[in-house]
């Protein structure tokens, strides 16, 4: 590590941002040095607002119809390949009731963007799921919907959305999706939701085909701006139906980086350690934690759908029970001096 990177996560750890040059300059300089340090000054923020408590979200993954056609994802509309399934509201409400019963105080319904889930359906299951569960927060993660329908969704009782900006930089968001996406309308669906009063996650794919330490510190940048309550990252995977079948994926090393860097850009920001961290790495979620990740999501869809909602190739933990997902979590987060706790595990706000 130069003297110069120390300098810089020195400054980040003592809660001034860096400019986009030097968060650039801090992504390309990395080395094993680097990430010990980030990772070091991370845990201890993390721990002076959560303590050695992981939260945990019941991931529900209610349709893998898209009318989108991202060019990384494996459910885009114009893969002919994938097979195709949504879960009825009587499905969605089971899996609530058996996470409830598992401990769960979160559901995150997330699905392509399906025209099915209309404003009217979604607002029904929603008050539904409250009203059983009236301890538990609805995440939702639905794609762009645009302001009146994410209003409807809010009153109806949803309390977070988790909408990943994918990339913060115009140019290369357009090279990730086709022509009839904006980034713009992305960025504007954000500061829509946090205006709406939802708790807002943005986030973005690391190792994601064209991404450059340039474009990375845009992500920086913008999550230094827009301090939301949540962020998703996660390493990019190849999708075998897709353009980017050939694409290396993204690093835990790089991901597990950032990880820490997020987590001293925006400290009570809650960081999953995510699912495609764990497809990478058999030691992806505890690595991601002990990088400043604070969130786990297993998965919580019926066995009979999981390996058919497929983003990318080779999704872990499609066959185990929902149970099982919960005690093998638990047992990994004990393994390295964590307990995920029953709580909503709302964002605390300084
Ligand atoms: N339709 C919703 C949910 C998308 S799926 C929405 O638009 O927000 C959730 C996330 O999975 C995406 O935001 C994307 O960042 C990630 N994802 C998609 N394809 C992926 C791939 N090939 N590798 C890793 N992550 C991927």
């Amino acid at each position: 590590m130069t003297g110069r990177t120390g300098g810089l996560i020195s400054r980040l750890a003592g809660g001034s941002g860096l400019t986009e040059a030097e968060y650039a300059e801090l992504t390309a300089g990395r080395d094993g040095e680097a990430a010990s340090l980030l990772a070091e000054k991370a845990d201890k923020v993390r721990r002076g607002i959560y303590g050695a408590d992981v939260y945990v979200r019941g991931l529900i993954e209610i349709s893998n119809y898209c009318k989108n056609d991202c060019l990384y994802c494996g459910i885009r509309r114009s893969n002919r390949s994938c097979d195709r399934y949504r879960l009825t509201p009587d499905e969605i409400l089971e899996c609530c009731g058996e996470g409830h019963a598992l401990g769960f105080r979160t559901f995150v319904l997330q699905g392509g963007e399906d025209g099915h889930f209309t404003d009217d359906l979604l607002c029904g299951l929603i008050g539904e799921i409250k009203s059983r569960y009236p301890d538990c927060a609805v995440t939702l993660s639905l794609g762009e919907r645009g302001r009146d329908s994410f209003k409807r969704l809010f009153d109806a009782g949803a309390d977070r959305y988790l909408l990943r900006h994918e990339t913060a930089d115009a140019g290369h968001y357009r090279s990730l999706h086709p022509g009839e996406m904006s980034f713009e309308n992305r960025i504007r669906s954000l500061y829509d939701l946090r205006e709406i009063g939802y708790q807002v996650g943005c986030g973005f794919m690391v190792g994601s085909p064209g991404q450059t330490p340039e474009t990375i510190a845009k992500d920086l940048k913008f999550i230094e701006e827009f301090k939301p309550d949540m962020c998703g990252i996660g390493p990019f995977i190849p999708h075998k139906d897709t353009l980017f079948r050939d694409h290396p994926h993204g690093t835990v090393e790089l991901t597990t980086y950032l990880l820490s860097i997020i987590r001293l850009i925006h400290p009570p920001v809650l960081l999953p350690a995510t699912t495609a961290l764990a497809t990478i790495d058999p030691r992806g979620r505890e690595k991601g934690i002990l990088a400043g990740a604070s969130v786990v999501m297993p998965n919580l869809s019926p066995t009979s759908v999981r390996k058919k909602y497929a983003l990318y190739d080779g999704k872990v933990c499609t066959g185990e029970e929902s149970a099982e997902c919960r005690d093998c979590l638990s047992r990994r987060m004990e393994s390295i001096g964590f307990r995920i706790v029953t709580a909503r595990g709302d964002v605390k706000r300084r």
